[in-house]
């Protein structure tokens, strides 16, 4: 898989554990301590992550992550997990190794072929 691919996977996994970690719900469960320890790893592996990934690929993650909660989708069986459209035949008949960074041609977010 492309490199930049990899870490634009890791870095929307990391945000969503981020934000999954801020929620209230989830610092009701008690462990307050944990939680602080927890963040701040995550938050330094985000930071790691941010750093391997070119600025102007960044700058687009950032604004697809505001519109939509995340910068990346998965498409399966041809279909975008963001915006569900099915992608164009001409797009899913190529052969997709994950070696390119895509988008969807509907909805702009970063694509990944699961
Ligand atoms: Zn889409």
């Amino acid at each position: 898989m492309n490199k930049i691919l990899e870490a634009l996977i890791t870095l929307n996994d990391l945000d969503l554990m981020i934000e999954e970690i801020k929620n209230p719900n989830y610092r009701d469960l008690g462990f307050e301590i944990d939680v602080q320890q927890k963040l701040e790893a995550l938050e330094k592996a985000r930071d790691e992550i941010r750093s391997k990934i070119p600025e102007n690929i960044l700058r687009k993650y950032d604004i697809l992550k505001k519109r939509y909660g995340r910068g990346v989708s998965p498409i399966i069986g041809g279909v975008c997990m963001n915006c569900f459209v099915k992608l164009p035949i001409s797009v899913v008949s190529q052969p997709h190794n994950n070696e390119k960074i895509e988008t969807c041609p509907n909805c702009g977010i970063f694509i990944y072929w699961a």
